[in-house]
């Protein structure tokens, strides 16, 4: 027997629609890329992306079409997503930061029809729009009075094509399973894929994100996105916000720590997310300038592991709360959220912050299980080892025009393979041992890279550390110890090792340091491993030499 429930869709417009209707005056503040701040509403946001849509069905934009951005967060970008995926076409937010091979590669292999772009990247434009087969549009986000002398044919001015529509324009009913948006992901192995995201999918992430075990969000909120808008759909702020009307403090192309604390401070955040490169340049600038936050309640951090150096930092010095998290773009992002459960949360501090430090516990959404080489489920009993596999609603189910990546992405039951090597314990908490390609085998035993850099980072001397295995002739692998110095410190090698000595167990200490003038970071400020690797690939264990 069939539910006789109205089968309503879940749709990207209804976010929209909803946070113009019930929370019509509630602030949306932009640093923008022009200079100064930009202060709009969800009333007028709405109205904007209507206009946008009536402008991209003039430009022939249709239902299924590719719209790519190369934008900071801001309001614009904002705009697009509401208005792309709200009309029914795919909003392609591409992340700038990577190489101009990888841009070639996803533009054509998504076959945007437009490109909106901000002013930072006219330069990026100007060299790439020649090899963007499909792209028929070139849209540079700013008005007439802005818009740069360029060398992009038929370059139009966003404020100019909206400006030639009103707001009079009915959002379509989608049924709801109609592609929304689409990332793909950086690439670090092989070519970058792409995650098509569906309205429903993003609606039930919103969902899943303000849950209040999970994110949160709320309309007492204020929410900076401290995680681009390019990457994984700034983790899904804009519809969460829109969901439940938040407040959002978007802050433009400045992530850098004094941006970020004076955005905070002067529109009062209270929820901010991003990944740990961030929060290591806000947490530096308030360290030298002896600054507090007056009113951050809560960051989520993810993308990489969470130091427990960084989460006593927050929690302890600036009385925030630390979320830890764990997601892939191919996962809308959210997978885990770090919230305490009942009879954690009443330990003692020490025993909490092992739980911060794990990426978090299963969300109502996201079924999570943990097998071994051969596809059998391991015990959850957070010391089994095993690769994390996941399925729900916001998970894809292939990638976008993608075979031979699909092919490989999925068990025979239809879970996904994260690739990522982790433990799962009793309550839920998974914790992130390593990516199955960057953990370390040494002898008979797995070294986590995770867990080296974590226990480096405690170090004052330490800015950064990464790990990699180079090769040993009796271990097979042996952990190599790349650190960048904090500003003003001279590490010593021996000095460290000592520190190490009292975190690790004797097997898992690195056997030699590199102190490198900077760490490289991938598009979405992890730690590039592969280049690393290529660097030291020479470099052996001082006993092996
Ligand atoms: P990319 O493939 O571009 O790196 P994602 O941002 O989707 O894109 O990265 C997902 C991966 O990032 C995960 O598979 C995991 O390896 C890593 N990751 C995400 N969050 C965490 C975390 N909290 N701790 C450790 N690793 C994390």
């Amino acid at each position: 027997m069939r539910g006789m429930m109205m089968d309503r869709p879940l749709l990207v417009s209804g976010l929209i629609e909803y946070a113009a209707r019930y929370h019509g005056d509630t602030e949306i503040v932009s640093r923008t890329i022009e200079g100064g701040i930009h202060r709009a509403t969800y009333a007028g946001l709405e109205a904007r992306a209507k206009r946008l849509a009536k402008a991209l069905a003039r430009l022939g934009i249709g239902s299924g079409d590719r719209v790519a951005t190369l934008a900071w967060n801001g309001y614009r970008h904002l705009e697009l997503y509401f208005g792309v995926s709200g009309m029914g076409a795919v909003c392609h937010t591409v992340n700038p930061r990577l190489f101009h091979d990888q841009l070639r590669y996803i533009v054509n292999h998504a076959e945007d029809a437009a490109l909106f772009f901000d002013l930072t990247f006219l330069p990026l434009v100007e060299a790439l729009a020649p090899d963007f087969r499909s792209v028929r549009h070139f849209v540079v986000m700013t008005d007439r009075a802005h818009m740069p002398a360029a060398n992009v044919p038929n370059l139009l001015c966003y404020e100019e094509l909206i400006a030639g529509e009103d707001a009079d324009y009915v959002w379509p009913l989608l049924d709801e399973n109609t592609a929304s948006s689409l990332c793909y992901t950086s690439g670090t192995t092989g070519n970058p894929k792409g995650s098509l995201y569906s309205h429903r999918s993003t609606v039930l992430h919103a969902f899943g994100s303000c849950m209040a075990d999970a994110c949160a969000v709320s309309m007492f909120d204020t929410v900076c996105p401290a995680v681009p808008m390019f990457h994984a759909n700034a983790w899904g702020v804009p519809y969460a916000a829109a969901m439940c009307g938040a407040k959002l403090a978007l802050p433009g192309a400045q992530l850098d720590g004094k941006s970020l604390f004076e955005l905070f401070e002067s529109e009062r955040v209270t929820l901010s997310l991003g990944v740990p490169t961030v929060w290591l340049g806000l947490l530096k600038y308030l360290d030298d300038n002896r600054l507090r936050l007056t009113t951050l309640k809560r960051t989520l951090i993810g993308g990489s592991a969470v130091p427990l150096a960084m989460i006593e930092a927050f929690e302890e010095r600036y009385k925030v709360e630390v979320l830890h998290g764990w997601g892939m773009t191919e996962m809308s992002p959210i997978g885990t959220i770090g919230t305490l459960k009942p009879a954690v949360a009443a330990r003692p501090a020490a025993e909490r912050y092992r739980y911060k430090v794990k990426q978090g516990r299963g969300i109502f959404g996201v079924d999570l299980k943990v097998v071994d080489a051969a596809g059998r489920e391991l015990p959850r009993d957070g010391v089994s080892r095993g690769e994390l596999l996941v399925r729900g609603p916001w998970v894809i189910s292939g990638y976008y025009n993608d075979a031979a990546a699909s092919a490989a992405a999925f068990d025979k039951d239809g879970w996904f393979r994260t690739g990522d090597v982790v433990t799962i314990d009793a309550e839920g908490y998974i914790q992130v041992v390593d990516r199955s390609k960057d953990v370390i085998k040494s002898g008979g035993e797995w070294i986590s890279s995770i867990d080296v850099e974590n226990a480096a980072i405690g170090h004052p001397d330490i800015a950064e550390a990464a790990v990699i295995g180079i090769p040993h002739p009796r271990w097979g692998e042996r952990p190599l110890l790349i650190i960048a110095a904090r500003e003003g410190s001279r590490p010593d090698k021996k000095d460290i090792l000592r520190y190490l000595a009292g975190k690790l167990a004797k097997w898992q200490l690195p056997d030699d340091i590199v102190i490198a003038p900077e760490i490289p970071h991938t598009a979405t400020g992890k730690i590039l491993k592969t280049r690393l690797r290529e660097i030291y690939r020479h470099r052996r264990p001082p006993a092996a030499e």
